[in-house]
């Protein structure tokens, strides 16, 4: 039996009626294995159980037919006279006509001993003298091909036919194929979880997703498939972390005393939610496995508070901490937030970016040689040259702007340290159970006291004055306020011309760590007066036209590090009173005393960049206004501002963002680790994910090794399906 099951599925130019050349076709569509050429589902069905026998059918009402042409005749199409086409058709009960008008191409389409299946109105035709007929009058009509099912077929599959096959042909190999399954795929999925779920079998169910009897049976099937296909994903993600339980990391003592001294530097009394999660951070810091969590926290929440928490831990330990942010401004701020945190402190802190050339040397010395507690930067931290002492724990601030790829090379840094990844841009719950589905997760579902929500407006382009008079009204009462535009410089008068703002945005790069880009995946049409604001030119016009008595200042991603930091400080520190951006301030940009935020060609941005730009205000006890300024087109940029108008929560935010987007472009890169699904659809069959990531944990939990008998098939099955290569198999 065992060597059955471990047996791969037969290459399909073995199956009965393909040969070599139909394999090879059939490998030009995917298709190599029976259990390729199975899962190859039918992309409708047709329900055949409503053909009429010709002697059935009544004038003036619709039919559908399955006939044979006898014969075929056309007529007219010259001298501005109607083309006309004729059928003669019979099937075993008696005959009919069709008729079709100014469709001359069909001429080639129909011929002698066709089968058809037509569905049209019944008309009369003839009379004066000439026999009277029925006749389908442009009937739709579907070639049925010689081995058709019969008239009566019932439910009868259509397939994305290769180049070269038929419909009738591929539901003849599916047929071939279907009688294979027992002795070729063993059912993955182990009987107790199929009863517990009410599941068909595997058999059962390849058989319905093409040949079912009834609808109720078809989506039985799929929802079979569908678990099946999350099942095998989450088996592997709860896989992975089992074997990140194997793992020695670096363990950690938090004694009361290491505890309170780090209590003792927070000048503010840690809200519920952070209590929680840096009680669970301290269990995973102190059990002998890595730890592998995903903190989510709204903006403003107060992540960095906790991870402070976790690094002090760290240092009291002897290991030394990283902080890695994803832009040169984020990993600078959170080095002076982590410098007055530890004013205290007896902890040597290190800055490493990637423009910090000239004492990167010196810098990376003192990293190896453990002189240094914790360094803070930018992605320049999981440099090859980088070498750490002792590295303990390391931090990843706003995951969405690192790549899987960054988080796994921090791994390599010291042995196996702790990993907390913190992200502001919550992640919605159907990804947290996929992408993340490896990580446990924290979240911090609690503003700290004193927070009023952010009012957010929305104002039509044209109205630009009103929203100037505001700003400056704010400012006189000694707040400060944001300007921010999608653009660095204006593009040049004459913009290029664009087959598809669709087309040109695939074909961008992913420079996930590019700060200074505008509207990273929004954007898609140029604004209708052709030109679209910048930053550039509207600080310029800002400060000299229209607030000419206050302080404007400019930042963007283009400008060199020290003058970045220049004028964020000066912003921070009150010297200026308005900052005009680009997308550079999106995220964990720290200044409570601005209460305004005018966000223009707001239908250019992403609603994830919305949200963040949004989480700069509203920091403070202070009433935070932002105004979104714009034209929204398209029905995608609507539905972008309406959700950021309807709600301020993260998490649904998200969500939205995601059924907007979709997941692909949720995540815009490939290397996501994104899974990649044929039946099953994150968001729509969310409650099957669930279920199947329950029962796959728990079978993991029970037989880490899938080694009893019940479980061999699902290992075959997670086999097949991923095979070694994704290296999450490490069974016994
Ligand atoms: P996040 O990283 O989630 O955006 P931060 O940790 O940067 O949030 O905190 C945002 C602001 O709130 C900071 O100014 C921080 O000092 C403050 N803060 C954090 N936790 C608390 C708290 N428990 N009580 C009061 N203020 C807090
Ligand atoms: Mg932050």
């Amino acid at each position: 039996m065992t060597e059955n099951t471990d047996k791969t599925p037969s290459p399909v130019r073995y199956l009965k009626g393909v040969g070599p050349s139909r394999a090879e076709t059939l490998a030009r569509s995917g298709i190599s294995t029976v259990e390729d050429l199975l899962y190859y589902l039918p992309r409708k069905h047709e329900d055949r159980s409503s053909i009429t026998p010709i002697s059935r059918v009544r004038v003036n009402q619709t039919a559908t037919i399955c006939a044979r042409v006898v014969d075929l005749q056309s007529a007219g199409g010259r001298y501005g006279r109607v083309h006309r086409l004729m059928l003669w058709l019979e099937d075993d009960t008696g005959e009919i006509q069709a008729v079709f008008f100014n469709q001359r191409y069909l001429e080639d389409k129909f011929e002698d001993g066709m089968r058809l299946i037509l569905t049209g109105k019944v008309k009369l035709y003839g009379g004066r003298g000439k026999s009277v007929t029925m006749q389908l009058v442009s009937p739709a009509y579907e070639i049925a091909g010689d081995s058709d099912e019969p008239a009566s077929g019932g439910i009868v599959p259509f397939y994305t036919v290769p180049a070269g096959l038929s419909q009738p042909l591929l539901r003849k190999l599916m047929r071939n194929a279907l009688d294979l399954v027992d002795s070729e795929l063993p059912d993955g999925i182990p009987e107790t979880l199929r009863r517990k779920r009410r599941l068909p079998s595997l058999r059962t169910a390849l058989k319905n997703a093409h040949f079912p009897e009834t609808e109720r049976q078809h989506r039985e099937a799929l929802r079979r498939l569908k678990y099946e296909e999350f099942f095998v994903l989450e088996l592997a993600l709860a896989l992975r972390r089992i074997r990140n339980l194997r793992q020695t990391g670096a363990p950690m003592k938090i004694t009361p005393k290491i505890d309170s001294r780090i209590r003792a530097l927070y000048p503010f009394a840690l809200t519920k939610a952070q209590e929680k999660v840096i009680s669970q951070i301290r269990a995973d810091l102190q059990s002998p496995h890595p730890m592998n969590r995903l903190l989510q926290g709204d903006v403003g929440s107060g992540k960095t508070a906790v991870a402070v928490y976790a690094l002090l831990a760290a240092v009291a330990n002897h290991y030394q901490g990283a902080f890695m942010a994803p832009t040169e401004i984020l990993a600078e701020q959170h080095y002076r937030t982590l410098l007055r945190y530890l004013d205290k402190a007896r902890v040597k802190m290190a800055f490493l970016t990637s423009s910090a050339a000239a004492r990167r040397k010196e810098i990376l010395g003192k990293i190896a040689s453990g002189e240094v507690d914790i360094v803070v930067g930018t992605h320049a931290l999981v440099q090859k040259d980088v070498e750490f002492a002792n590295l303990g724990l390391a931090v990843v601030d706003e995951q969405h702007k690192f790549g899987v790829m960054q988080r796994a090379s921090l791994r390599t840094k010291g042995r196996m340290p702790h990993v907390l990844v913190m992200t502001a841009t919550p992640i919605p719950r159907t990804l947290s159970l996929t992408v993340y589905g490896d990580l446990d997760t924290s979240i911090l579902d609690e503003l700290p006291p004193g927070r009023r929500p952010v009012e957010t407006h929305f104002v039509r382009r044209g109205s630009e004055k009103r929203v100037f008079d505001f700003v400056k009204k704010v400012i006189e009462t000694g707040r400060q306020a944001y300007f921010v535009y999608p653009l660095i410089d204006s593009p040049p008068a004459t913009p290029k011309p664009r087959a598809s703002a669709r087309g040109c945005l695939a074909a961008l790069p992913a420079t996930r760590n590019d700060n200074s880009k505008a509207a990273d995946f929004s954007p898609r049409i140029t604004s209708p007066e052709g030109q679209l604001r910048s930053a550039t030119e509207m600080h310029r016009r800002l400060s000299k036209e229209i607030f000419p008595n206050l302080r404007v200042a400019l930042l963007h991603g283009r400008m060199k590090a020290p003058d970045k930091e220049r004028i964020m400080s000066d912003f921070k520190s009150g010297r200026t009173d308005i900052l005009v951006s680009t997308v550079v301030i999106e995220v964990g940009v720290d200044v409570p005393n601005a209460a305004v935020m005018v966000i223009d060609h707001c239908e250019r941005f992403g609603l994830a960049q919305l949200h963040q730009l949004r989480g700069r205000i509203g920091r403070a006890a202070y009433h935070s206004t932002c105004l979104l300024l714009g034209k929204p087109e398209t029905d995608e940029a609507q539905r972008r501002i309406k959700a950021i108008l309807d709600t301020t929560d993260g998490f649904k935010i998200a969500e939205e963002d995601l059924r907007i987007r979709g997941p692909g472009q949720f995540f815009g890169t490939k290397q996501s680790g994104l899974p990649d699904l044929k039946i099953a659809d994150i968001i729509d069959d969310f409650k099957i994910l669930r279920s199947a990531r329950e029962d796959a944990f728990e079978l993991v939990r029970n037989d880490p090794a899938l080694s009893t008998a019940p479980n061999h098939a699902a290992r075959v099955l997670l086999m097949r399906r991923l095979g070694k290569k994704a290296g999450l198999i490490s069974v016994g």
